[in-house]
């Protein structure tokens, strides 16, 4: 009978040895956490629509186009989340993790499932996974030079070395509303060159136009009034703090004016880092400054800063750095038990060990003592015990030390110390 049933259009079954990948990625984020004093935050993977409708702008596509949406057998509208931020900042608010006492929070997830009907291709899926942090209640450029630490802490550790951080500022509301009207200002007098994507959005959401790929809008978008020259002092300071404090940290960047992001909480500080080992879809991760958000959403105003990193595509990079090869895991010990009269015996040596901290398999199939000493010399284990008839009889066990393919007879009570040492 042929299966027609697949996995979703747009995801992705995780199977070994990949999952280790995954596993190794989420060991890095949990010690990067601890190194920096983070911690972890998980939140539902559904939420109310108007979250999402309320801080993430109902006029960008993640809202207008991409979300799960459903209503339940209550009535309510729901969306899968599409991206964690609000819902953090939504914990946040609902269980006070920024008070006067508590001044700041410092949170991160690892290997959170986001939900986006995007068209799928190489890096993009419709259900993919971010780690992040969200750093709530400081103003300070310190803040935005901590977050971009974390990520970069994360490649780093993974042994990855080959991305590229890209910096802009959104500067404040009164800041980018002045460029925001001189920027549609400009578009609106180039209305007939640009895209027809470009003319639409002009009226939705003009600052997304600046990240068109489309050769129509390119050169338009080149000529475009730059934010910088709109700042405000206190934009610009902040800025030019940020600039200083990375290039004191020995981090290079460079400065993309027209990188917008394309959620609307964003103000001042917005970075990309994005890796030549991806393609098109070659963003591994992004963030910035949204001060605003926490009190837009019911919160006292509390500034925060964060960022979300991809982790499909930062597995297609590993895969590529590390050519395909993915450590397998293996065990510590194979025991290879006769027959049936070496079970009992064979199971509690098994458990012992595992108590102990040794990985330890054995046969399941009944197979033969050849074919298990087969299976157990492709496995790759440490090491291999043989509990023949021979060695029932007489309490003892044969240890086989793969590495240099020694055996010896041994006291099955000398066994765990033996190992143990060895
Ligand atoms: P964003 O939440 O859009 O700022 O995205 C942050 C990071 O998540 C990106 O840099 C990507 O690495 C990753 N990402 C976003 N959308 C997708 C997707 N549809 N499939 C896979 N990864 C994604």
């Amino acid at each position: 009978m042929v299966m027609d049933l697949k996995a979703p259009r747009g995801t992705k079954d995780i199977l070994p040895p990949e999952s280790h990948l995954w596993k190794e990625i989420e060991r890095t984020v949990d010690e990067v956490g601890l190194l920096f004093g983070y911690e972890e935050i998980r939140t539902p993977m559904f939420e109310q629509v108007s979250l999402f409708k309320r801080s993430v702008g109902e006029e960008t596509d993640i809202v207008s186009k991409e979300m799960y949406l459903f209503t339940d057998k209550g009535g309510e509208e729901m969306a899968l989340r599409p991206e964690l931020t609000a819902s953090v900042v939504r914990a946040a608010i609902e269980h006070n993790l920024v008070t006067k006492q508590a001044s700041s929070s410092r949170l991160y997830y690892n290997s959170a499932p986001m939900f986006r009907y995007e068209r799928p291709q190489m890096g993009r899926q419709r259900q993919f996974h971010q780690f992040g942090i969200e750093l709530l209640g400081s103003l300070s450029p310190l803040a935005d030079l901590q977050v971009i630490e974390f990520a970069l802490a994360v490649y780093q550790k993974l042994g990855f070395a080959n991305f590229h951080l890209k910096l802009n500022t959104l500067g404040n509301q009164s800041s980018r509303e002045k460029w925001r009207e001189e920027l549609v200002k400009y578009l609106r007098s180039n209305l007939d060159a640009l895209s027809e994507d470009s003319k639409r959005r002009l009226e939705t959401n003009p600052l997304r136009i600046l990240d068109s790929k489309n050769p129509c809008d390119t050169t338009i978008i080149g000529g475009a009034p730059n934010i910088i020259d709109y700042l405000d002092e206190a934009d610009a300071s902040h800025f030019d703090e940020v600039k200083s404090l990375l290039t004191s940290a020995q981090i290079s960047y460079s400065l993309e004016p027209h990188l917008v992001r394309g959620l609307d909480y964003y103000n001042r500080t917005v970075f990309e880092l994005t890796s030549t080992d991806l393609g098109s879809q070659d963003a591994l991760c992004g963030g910035g400054r949204y001060d605003t958000l926490i009190e837009k959403l019911g919160g006292p105003p509390t500034p925060a800063v964060g960022f979300a990193a991809g982790v499909e595509r930062l597995v297609l990079v590993l895969m590529k750095l590390r050519s395909g090869e993915i450590p397998k895991s293996k065990s510590d010990v194979y025991i290879v038990i006769a027959d049936k009269a070496g079970r009992e015996v064979g199971i509690s040596i098994a458990s012992d060990l595992r108590k102990a901290g040794f990985s330890v398999i054995y046969d399941l199939l009944d197979r033969s003592v050849k074919a298990q000493m087969r299976e157990a010399g492709k496995s790759g284990t440490r090491f291999v015990l043989l509990l023949g008839s021979d060695e029932l009889a007489a309490a003892e066990i044969t240890l086989k030390r793969m590495n240099t393919g020694a055996q010896e007879r041994i006291p099955r009570g000398n066994l765990l110390g033996l190992l143990q040492n060895s």
